[in-house]
C-alpha cells in the first residue's frame, strides 16, 4: 500500500529496528517507546483494521499471535508482556495497518485508560 508507513517498512523503504521476521509479519521497535520493550508486530499483508479481517486471515492472525510468542521467548520476557492492539478511532489507532504492540519490562497498569 502506497502511503502506509508500515508498508514502507516492509519494503525497508524508510528504516525500523526489525527484531524478527518470517514471510508473513515483521517485528519492530516502536520509534516512541511507552515501555522498556515495546515492539510491534505486523502481517505484511495491508489490512486496515481488523474489521477487513476475514476467514482467509485466520492462519495469518495466528502466526501474528505465534510470533508474539516467539519473541517473547527469545528476549526472555519470563515476567510477562502484554499484547494489545487499538481498533478504530476510539481506541486510538494511528497507523491504518493491522498491528499489535508488545509492551514489557515494567509493571503494567490495568486498565490502560
Ligand atoms: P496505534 O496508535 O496506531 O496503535 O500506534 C501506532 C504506533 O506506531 C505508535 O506507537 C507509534 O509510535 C508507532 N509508529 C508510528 N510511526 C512509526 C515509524 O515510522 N516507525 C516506527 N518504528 N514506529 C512508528
Ligand atoms: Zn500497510
Amino acid at each position: 500500500m502506497q502511503d502506509c508507513i508500515f508498508c514502507k517498512i516492509i519494503h525497508r523503504e524508510i528504516p525500523a529496528e526489525i527484531i524478527y521476521e518470517t514471510d508473513n509479519v515483521l517485528v519492530f521497535k516502536d520509534i516512541r517507546p511507552a515501555a522498556p520493550v515495546h515492539l510491534l508486530l505486523i502481517p505484511k499483508k495491508h489490512i486496515p483494521t481488523f474489521f477487513e479481517l476475514g476467514p482467509e486471515d485466520v492462519m495469518l492472525m495466528g502466526e501474528l499471535q505465534t510470533a508474539a510468542a516467539e519473541v517473547a521467548r527469545r528476549l526472555g520476557l519470563s515476567n510477562g508482556f502484554r499484547l494489545v492492539s487499538n481498533i478504530g478511532r476510539d481506541a486510538g489507532q494511528l497507523v491504518f495497518h493491522i498491528h499489535y504492540h508488545l509492551l514489557a519490562g515494567r509493571e503494567l497498569k490495568w486498565p490502560p485508560g
